[in-house]
Order: C-alpha cells, then structure tokens, then sequence
C-alpha cells in the first residue's frame, strides 16, 4: 500500500464570527514545526471569514477551505458562493455532500459530484462527504449506502490530488458516539477497494477521512486503523487547543 500523507481538517459549520478569529491564529502557530512537515493540516471556517482567515494565515502551513460552493462558475444564484470565489479567497479545499447539507438543502449524489467538478476545475480539492444514517446501519445497508454516493458523487476526473473522501456516518456526527474500531476498519477498506477498482493507483492513493465526534480522547485510536488517512472534525475544531491535541495524535 502507497505512503499517504494524513489530512486533519475542521470544519466550523455555520459557527465563528471575526472574535473568532484568535482561535485561527492560535491553530496555525500551533502547527509550526516539525510535525507539521509530516500531515497537512486544513481549517474551514464559515465563508465570511475566508478571506480574512487566509490573510491571517499567510506565512503559515495551516490551509484554509470552505464548506461547500456552489456547482456553476457564476450568475444568477443569490446566497450561492463558486469553486472560483473560493480560489480568489485562497483557499485551497472545498468540502461538499455534507450530510448536513445532503439534508437541509436535499443535496444529491448528482449534485454532489457537479459540485465536486466545479472545484475542479477552479483547482480546489474536493472533500466529498458520504455516510449512512443510524437507520440505514440498523438495516444492514450501510456499505449499500456508501456504493450508491461513491458512484454518484465522484466525478471521473478523481485524482489523490484533487479528491478527499470523508466517510462520516450521519448518527455520529455531533452525538459523541462513534462507530467500532472494526466498523470503521470495514467501511473504509470497503471505499478503498471501490475507489481502487474505478480510479486504479489514484484511488489506491486518495485520502479517506473519518469524521463524526472525532475528540482528543478518541483520535489516536481512530487516527491508527487501517485506510483512515487523517480526520474531519466538527466540534472540536472550534476550540485552537482541541484541534491542535488531535493534531498531536500524529
Ligand atoms: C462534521 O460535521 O463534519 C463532524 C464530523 O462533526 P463532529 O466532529 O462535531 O461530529
């Protein structure tokens, strides 16, 4: 199996105004030094505080992305920020088919994989979000429900460099429950065998995140099985100190 280079991302939702902006700075000096050489390490903040938390982060190894962008380059979508706005901000990463998103706004594989080929094409790396719900755990079907959104929600263009796959099943997100060590185990061989058997030595090569109440206390265990190439964490990205002690699991 190739060497991959672990990927530990935050992500702030729809919390952090410019106050926040301490906790940014704090998680970039974190980062200085020589662990930083050996992971990257990426923050989303909301996307009014893009610019700025690049501006802040400009001499610093800490990458800054955003949380999702729309799937067309320009025009008439009011609220709608594009892969370009996101790149003219300097971000360098995007996630889209949060699960939150996926439901809030009924986002679909299809759109998902639109979304992920607009960043793309204006060079982001897309972080795509897949995860079965407690129910369809409950109904023997998770691994069902990861086949249909990798098939539908990654575009043929995947690369290692320009896809990230998070598998965050949806009952783990913000509850503090967690999957088994060996259910994690097996869905992610389960996404590494898929993105092998459709992207060849790209998919062999392309970072599978787990996320879903990843804490300090929990990381160093999850962070050490088998195909988990780093994590994204929601709310204990907010907090510079907590972010930085999963950091350090590495
Ligand atoms: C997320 O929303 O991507 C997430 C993993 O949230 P949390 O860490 O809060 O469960």
């Amino acid at each position: 199996t190739p060497e991959i280079r672990p990927l530990v991302a935050g992500n702030w939702k729809m919390n952090g105004t410019r106050s926040a902006l301490p906790q940014i700075k704090a998680i970039a000096e974190g980062i200085e030094g020589p662990l930083g050489a050996k992971l990257d390490v990426l923050l989303c903040p909301p996307s009014t505080l893009l610019y700025v938390a690049t501006a802040l982060c400009d001499e610093s190894p800490l990458l800054i992305g955003a949380q999702d962008c729309h799937q067309q380059v320009s025009g008439a979508h009011t609220g709608d920020v594009s892969a370009e706005m996101i790149a003219d901000c300097f971000g360098t990463h995007v996630i889209v088919g949060h699960s939150e998103r996926r439901k809030d706004h009924a986002e679909t594989d299809h759109l998902v994989r639109a979304k992920a080929e607009a960043a793309h094409a204006a060079e982001l790396t897309a972080i795509v979000c897949i995860g079965e719900t407690g129910d369809e755990r409950s109904a023997g079907q998770a691994l069902d429900v990861l086949k249909r959104q990798l098939d539908g929600s990654l575009p043929d263009g995947l690369t290692a460099q320009n896809t990230v796959i998070a598998y965050e099943p949806v009952w783990a997100i913000g509850t503090g429950v967690t999957p088994t060590p060996d259910d994690v185990k097996a869905a992610h061989a389960f996404i590494r065998a898929e993105l092998t058997s459709r992207f060849a030595e790209e998919g062999a090569r392309t970072r599978i995140l787990y996320g879903g109440s990843v804490n300090p206390r929990n990381a160093a265990t999850l962070m050490a099985i088998d195909n988990v190439d780093g994590c994204l964490v929601g709310g204990a990205s907010l907090k510079a100190e907590d972010f930085l002690a999963i950091y350090r699991v590495y």
